[in-house]
């Protein structure tokens, strides 16, 4: 049965925080047990000497925030589908702007529950988006903009919709391994030969499942089995298919249109929250939040590291102009200023 619950996270916070992060044994960083309890609460090992607090290298450090907050939010995330921001910041009574670096700490911290590396991969792409729900006259203008009809007539064929249709969606790929565990990876610009190539490079992979897209085919040092979907042939000659693949994004489309106001710079984090969803479906949810609480206490993180991390996790196939992309994260509302490169950017009131 699942126990927790608000009131029990608000009395018990100490309790939980050193069950989830100790198994209620503090332990220092060395792996020793003997230690001093010091008169603020903070602890000495007997070992090594070293000072440390219950949540010293951990998502906590350097928060002003009290430990059930930390809690609840993770509470929430492991076991709602997801949640807003206002709706946290209104339950916890922080502002805003706190309750959205809460979330996306969190969302980065699921990103730790991923494989890095596999042998064998079943692989597919998909195209996220609003083109569904733009209006005619915004549909026009972007096929004017980007060369996808006749210039003079002003004249389109069914094909050129469906191409502009692609090029404004967000690409993403799936990438499942033979423990049917699956990475979701944002690819931002178009999608091509070189980009997969450096995925398969990043994973190590070395045996493709894949449809009979030409972007998976001579890899070296990879062995490619493709099934023909033109073909009315779905699955390969060893006996597999890409659906799981396919499963994974249906998954993805229902979680992302109940998800408002995502951004494609942070695409990647609410990737990593619905990738943490699919892999941990079959647990309990005492299990679930077990799971996420224990990855919110390994290494300390900061907001800006966050935002690094996404540059450097980030497949980019075209240049982004670093500035513009600052002055899109304004317009979006939660960020007042942000600092880069000793240059600070407000927003205009
Ligand atoms: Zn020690």
């Amino acid at each position: 049965m699942f126990k927790l619950s608000v009131k029990y996270i608000i009395e018990h916070e100490q309790e939980l925080w050193q069950k989830i992060r100790w198994n209620s044994v503090p332990t220092c960083q060395c792996g020793s047990t003997h230690l001093y309890v010091l008169k603020d609460g903070r602890f000495k090992c007997k070992h090594c000497k070293k000072i440390f607090s219950d949540v010293s290298n951990t998502i906590a450090q350097n928060s002003n925030l009290k430990k059930w907050q930390w809690l609840y939010a993770i509470f929430v995330m492991s076991t709602l589908k997801s949640i807003s921001v206002g709706e946290l910041a209104k339950h916890i009574s922080v502002s805003i702007t706190t309750a959205h670096r809460m979330l996306r700490k969190i969302r980065y911290y699921m990103s730790k529950d991923n494989f890095n590396r596999t042998d064998f991969a079943i692989i597919d792409e998909a195209h996220i988006g609003a083109w569904a729900n733009m209006k005619f006259s915004k549909k026009f203008e972007y096929m004017k903009e980007h060369g996808f009809m006749d210039p003079v007539s002003h004249t389109y064929t069914k094909s050129q919709i469906l191409a502009a249709s692609s090029h404004k969606k967000e690409h993403i790929l799936s990438i499942i391994n033979a423990d049917n565990q699956c990475v979701l990876q944002h690819i931002r610009g178009q999608i091509n030969h070189d980009v997969i190539k450096s995925i398969i490079k990043r994973f190590g992979i070395k045996h493709i499942i894949s449809d009979e897209s030409t972007l998976y085919r001579n890899i070296p040092g990879t062995i490619v089995e493709q099934c023909n979907h033109s073909k009315r042939k779905w699955l390969t000659d060893s006996g597999l298919s890409t659906n799981p693949c396919e499963n994974r994004f249906a998954w993805t489309k229902r979680i992302y249109n109940y998800m408002t106001h995502t951004t494609a710079n942070d695409l990647q984090l609410y990737l990593n929250q619905i990738a943490f969803k699919i892999n941990n479906n079959r647990k309990s949810l005492t299990d679930v939040f077990d799971t996420l609480g224990r990855l919110c206490c390994t290494e300390y993180i900061s907001h800006n590291g966050i935002t690094n991390w996404l540059r450097q996790n980030e497949i980019v196939n075209e240049p982004v102009e670093i500035e513009k992309q600052i002055l899109e994260m304004l317009d979006y509302g939660f960020v007042d200023k942000i600092e880069h490169k000793h240059k600070i950017y407000r927003k205009k009131r």
